[in-house]
């Protein structure tokens, strides 16, 4: 009880002296990090991690909030390519990561109410696909009502530990995927291979037309996400790297006919090789890296960003506690 209430407090105190701390001093990049936009009461927002997703109702108290102080939002491109002397003080840049149809369902139409631009960063083999991440794999197989463990899950066991009993809640899901996170993205595809997949799985992933669509009537810059949302580890071969990096970026230029000039690290990683390649390709690169960026500490192949989920940002003064960098997750 009194921890909760000390917890208040601060975050409370964060919301506003943290705050109005952060508009003065150096000029300032909040690069806000979201994922997945949805009504909470649509199938796809019961399904997903809590970390990954904001409710569309939240998602528009954001933007509001953004309006009501008056800050400026633009991509990380343009305020890059800013002069110094026109920078304002404090300026807000929304990205978000995958390429979710629900970004283009949900997000994008309020962004375009409030005249804001975007970037959408996109795994280029995922376009218009069911959903095709392991992480929301391995989430229908464990909250699913109907999940048993049956011998084919035996790969997969092997990678979680033999003692998870199914369904779980998605709390006890999280901790899996967490677990999962250890090994690398191949090995998991395989493990999970010989188990049948979920039937009548919906489009979940934005479409090629989609893209274009958003890109030319929403203001959402396009922004490259590798091709198959592999980390950029060690583990890596440089064929695969150039594959992720490189051929992803040549991909997505081809199919929207427009130069891609940022780039995210899946899921934050990446090796001094994977830096390299990127920062001789694009101008800039965002990571899952927290904090602010200034313009005495701008790393622009490494920008750090504020990630925004809907249990630690649904007032506006948990979501300034949140801009001003304030909390653990
Ligand atoms: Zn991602």
């Amino acid at each position: 009880m009194i921890k909760q209430l000390i917890k208040n407090i601060i975050a409370a105190t964060a919301g506003t002296l943290g705050w109005s701390l952060v508009k003065r001093g150096d000029k300032k990049l909040i690069v806000l990090m979201y994922h997945r936009v949805l009504p909470v009461t649509d199938a796809r927002y019961q399904r997903e991690e809590p970390g990954m997703v904001v409710s569309e109702t939240t998602f528009a108290m954001h933007m509001q909030t953004l309006k009501d102080e008056n800050l400026p939002v633009m991509t990380v491109s343009d305020w890059l390519a800013q002069p110094e002397s026109a920078k304002a003080p404090l300026t807000i840049a929304i990205t978000f990561d995958d390429g979710w149809l629900d970004n283009y369902e949900y997000a994008f139409p309020v962004l375009k109410q409030f005249g804001f631009p975007s970037t959408l960063y996109v795994v280029t083999d995922f376009l218009g696909q069911p959903a095709p991440f392991w992480p929301n794999k391995v989430l229908t197989l464990l909250l699913s009502p109907e999940a048993t463990i049956t011998p084919e899950w035996q790969a997969l066991l092997k990678l979680t530990g033999e003692d998870i009993k199914v369904p779980m809640s998605r709390d006890a899901a999280a901790e899996v995927i967490d677990k999962l996170k250890q090994h690398s993205d191949h090995e998991i595809y395989q493990a999970l291979k010989p188990i049948p997949a979920a039937t009548n799985v919906p489009v979940e992933m934005i479409s090629l037309e989609q893209l274009l669509d958003a890109k030319h009537n929403m203001q959402v810059e396009v922004g490259c996400h590798t091709r198959r949302h592999y980390r950029l580890k060690e583990s890596l071969s440089g064929a695969q790297l150039v594959e992720e990096v490189v051929e992803a970026k040549d991909i997505l230029e081809q199919k929207t006919g427009t130069k891609v000039t940022t780039f995210c690290f899946p899921n934050g990683d990446f090796s001094k090789e994977a830096h390299q390649l990127v920062s001789q390709h694009y101008d800039a690169a965002v990571t899952t890296m927290r904090g602010i960026n200034t313009l005495k500490n701008l790393s622009p192949h490494s920008l750090l960003r504020i990630g925004v989920h809907n249990d630690i940002s649904d007032t506006p003064l948990k979501f300034k506690a949140k801009l001003s960098n304030f909390g653990r997750s």
